[in-house]
């Protein structure tokens, strides 16, 4: 039979190992993995001869400030940064204009039609004074919903009482929900002490955004998930104490995951000395030894972090200098550069091809039950990286298609490139029109 496009001659990458294979295309999907040289044809062929094809990445936790603060990033420029890297799916929310009823994400979801590169889904807030909207969010189509456990880039905090009530509201959905874990009373109370000895240093963040105040917030979170069984991710987990934790109680019963970003496995905390708001992020980056390091990479090698996301909350570097360290925006770029810096991980042995598509492909999809995403299999969604292993180059300001147009990475030589990227079958090609389409979430 003659298929619409085929991928010929690459090495498929999935979670569990990898094969030479030409992989054929029909209707937007994989259709058929045959071995190389296989006798069937094919209208268009893509020669991948040499490369890695990798299933398009899954990235769960993205800020494209829109509709919200779109000087910042919108998602025209955010998705093809994301699509420059091999990102082909996003789940977004944003804090500046959060989903809090089923009209607002109706609002939302029109105004992003035909605006993004990549197939995209949303996630909503849960607020202690909207918690009466969660069933109509999760019917709406929502994939989940984000929950701060402290007040932070102006949402309020869900104590423990309140936590309690959105879960078992959660769980009795079945929705998923991304905790981001501090406790409220111990910022609280640490930004009150630094700014009462009249402390700007940027050494406050992590005084402020202390370990102590993670690791309260992720134990009463992973226990209130094992009271309730809610499908609940703990944000961005910035230790392998945090992992262990959350660890442990896995191993008492608790559903909970952890979820963490490249900057919890690169950036050390001794740099927000010397670059103030360009590493101001929370939690912030820990990383003191180089025994932390590994630590975090052996967490995320054997499986401890179930996946990995950017948490990408750009601002440009003019708006990261507005205001003192305690004013100025919180947050990173991510989508330009998470998948070259694994990528390379991958390629100098410091992790897998194979874990990075199970952490950044294949385990955020089955958590947020992203239908047809995170692998390269026959009826799965023909969302194909296509990666040449032999390029070496520098990540530069320069390269950044975020309006970030900076990355705390900035300098580091990486090898591995990604070639090109087909979203469902097709191509995303500068100056091509927007394809990506909107994904239901499981309620929906
Ligand atoms: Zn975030």
């Amino acid at each position: 039979m003659t298929f619409e496009l085929v991928v010929r001659g690459g090495t498929v990458v999935t979670a569990t190992g990898r094969q030479r294979a030409d992989v054929y295309v029909e209707d937007g999907r994989v259709a058929a993995i045959l071995d190389p040289d296989s006798p069937e044809s094919a209208d268009e062929t893509i020669d991948a001869d040499g490369r890695f094809v990798l299933p398009g990445m899954v990235d769960t936790h993205v800020h494209l400030m829109e509709p919200g603060d779109s000087t910042r990033e919108d998602f025209p420029t955010g998705t093809r940064a994301a699509a420059r890297q091999g990102v082909t799916t996003i789940v977004e929310h944003t804090h500046g204009w959060p989903l809090t009823s089923a009209g607002r994400f109706e609002e939302k979801w029109h105004h992003l039609r035909d605006r993004s590169y990549v197939d995209y889904a949303l996630a909503a807030h849960a607020f202690p004074e909207h918690a009466g909207e969660i069933r109509s969010l999760w019917e709406a189509g929502v994939t989940f919903f984000k929950i701060f456990t402290c007040t932070t880039h102006g949402i309020p905090a869900v104590t423990a009482e309140m936590l309690l009530e959105i879960f078992e509201e959660l769980a009795s959905l079945d929705a998923a929900c991304l905790v981001h874990c501090e406790d409220d009373v111990m910022t609280a109370r640490n930004e009150r002490r630094l700014k009462a000895e009249g402390r700007i240093d940027p050494g406050v963040i992590p005084e402020w955004r202390s370990r102590e105040a993670e690791l309260v917030a992720v134990g009463s979170t992973a226990l209130l998930a094992k009271v309730t069984g809610v499908r609940a991710t703990v944000a961005h987990a910035s230790s392998a104490d945090v992992v262990d934790l959350i660890q442990r109680e896995r191993a008492a019963g608790s559903p909970i995951v952890a979820e963490t970003c490249p900057q919890y496995l690169y950036l050390h905390e001794s740099e927000i000395h010397n670059h103030g708001p360009f590493r101001k992020f929370t939690p912030p980056a820990r990383i003191r030894s180089a025994e932390d390091e590994d630590r975090m990479w052996n967490a995320f090698n054997d499986g401890s972090i179930s996946h990995l996301s950017t948490d990408h909350a750009p601002s440009t570097e003019a708006q990261k200098r507005e205001g003192t360290i305690w004013e100025c925006h919180f947050g990173l770029p991510g989508l330009d550069t998470t998948v070259p810096l694994m990528v390379d991980a991958a390629l100098s042995g410091r992790t897998t091809l194979e874990r990075l598509v199970e952490a950044y492909a294949q385990q955020p999809a089955e958590q947020y039950r992203l239908r047809g995403k995170g692998r390269v299999e026959v009826g799965y969604d023909a969302d194909l990286v296509i990666l040449d292993p032999q390029a070496t180059w520098q990540i530069t300001n320069e390269a950044v298609v975020s309006r970030a147009g900076w990355t705390p990475f900035a300098g580091r030589d990486v090898q591995g490139r990604v070639e090109s990227v087909l979203l469902r079958g097709h191509p995303i090609e500068d100056g091509a029109p927007p394809r990506g389409r909107f994904m239901p979430g499981p309620g929906g």
